[in-house]
């Protein structure tokens, strides 16, 4: 039933891309006169900028497909390289997903907040409505819910898995009954992917034709300054992607990082695996605080704590210039707070607080 021509707008089919002299040429070895760089080379050659290798030749145009990261990237995924679009953050597979499928004023796309930001901005952005279907009490999807409120013209559903602010993984059989009854693209955002105990979606993709599964190398990786998301979807949608894209729009410098990175997944896995340590443990210190009302169960990197005064508490900390994320206006997440978990000083340090703050309560009262 899901038929990819049908959820593309009608221009994007027939719209011939830039084809840029990377694309024109794809030797390596020669005198390249054609894409009007700069052939003296460049300012910062001989400079030590950070991350700088003696192999970045900041005067050339990057791969506009990035196909030396996608190679290393496929067998860690468990996908083919011609799956994989890689973009400047996930903001801009998000942005060219809406850009792909909806046209504005007329196509919608479907969110179930409280959820991740940006699908809503760039809707606005697009001038694409939004449908709002709120996840239940417990977070989880209301099935009947969004098969109800599918339009004929909703072309997207954004399902955040784990969920951003409430750290939740979304059912997966939820997940596939919408797969299997919406002719639309279901998008799976797993951000948070690598602190859930559980198989990603990207393994179902050769099953579900209308499945995009977002990751990103800003959490886990520790890499949110270079900008880089993972798109994986059919090979027909990664196409369009690739024709609607910004020619260069993974840069060298990232493309060079990422590939660095992509050889040290131990070091990754190490990582998670203290801040999963560390995840527990602030939940255990955190259940015993009386300020705390409950503590949310966390497949991620943060956890949502619901407090009885939120406001005070965000700004008490703040004064004691420790920053969390303030979600207690969003609905369902009244009174609380999402905290991103910190460094094993970085945690001791907020509990220190939170628990200066109750005696504070306790001694003036
Ligand atoms: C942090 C986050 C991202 C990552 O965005 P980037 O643009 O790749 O940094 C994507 N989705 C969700 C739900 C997030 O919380």
């Amino acid at each position: 039933m899901f038929d990819l021509n049908t959820i593309l707008r009608p221009h994007i089919l027939t719209l011939t891309p830039y084809s840029s002299a990377r694309d024109e040429y794809t030797g390596k070895e020669g005198i390249f006169l054609d894409a009007n760089e700069n052939a003296f080379g460049s300012t910062l050659d001989g400079s030590t900028l950070d991350g700088s290798t003696s192999e970045d030749h900041y005067n050339r145009y990057p791969d506009p497909h990035q196909l030396a990261i996608k190679a290393r990237l496929a067998p860690i995924k468990g996908v083919r390289p011609t799956q994989i679009f890689i973009g400047n953050g996930s903001d801009e597979p998000i942005d060219l997903l809406v850009r792909a499928t909806c046209t504005p004023g007329s196509d919608s796309i479907l969110i179930l907040p409280p959820t991740y930001g940006m699908y809503e901005v760039s809707a606005a952005v697009n001038d694409v409505l939004l449908i709002k279907i709120p996840l239940t009490p417990d977070f989880q999807v209301d099935v009947p819910a969004v098969l109800a409120a599918i339009q004929p013209r909703t072309k997207l559903l954004f399902v955040c898995s784990p969920n951003n602010p409430t750290g939740n993984l979304i059912d997966q059989n939820a997940i596939v009954t919408l797969l299997t009854s919406f002719s639309g693209l279901v998008v799976v955002d797993e951000a948070y992917i690598d602190f859930a105990n559980t198989r990603s979606f990207t393994t179902f993709l050769d099953q579900y034709p209308n499945l995009v599964v977002l990751q990103t190398f800003s959490k886990a990786w520790g890499l949110a300054a270079l900008r880089s998301g993972m798109c994986f979807a059919s090979e027909a949608l990664i196409e369009v992607l690739n024709k609607i894209k910004p020619p260069y729009n993974v840069s060298g410098p990232t493309q060079h990082l990422l590939l660095k990175a992509l050889s040290q997944a131990p070091a990754k896995d190490a990582m998670v695996a203290r801040i999963l340590a560390q995840r527990e443990e602030l939940i255990a210190n955190l259940l015993n605080l009386p300020l705390v009302r409950h503590v949310y169960p966390s497949d991620a990197n943060f956890i949502l704590v619901k407090f009885d005064d939120p406001k005070a508490v965000f700004d008490y900390l703040i004064n004691q210039q420790i920053i969390v994320r303030d979600r207690h206006r969003v609905k369902l997440c009244e009174g609380c707070l999402r905290i991103t978990v910190g460094t094993e000083s970085e945690n001791e340090q907020l509990l220190a607080m939170l628990n200066a703050y109750e005696n504070r309560l306790t001694t003036t009262v």
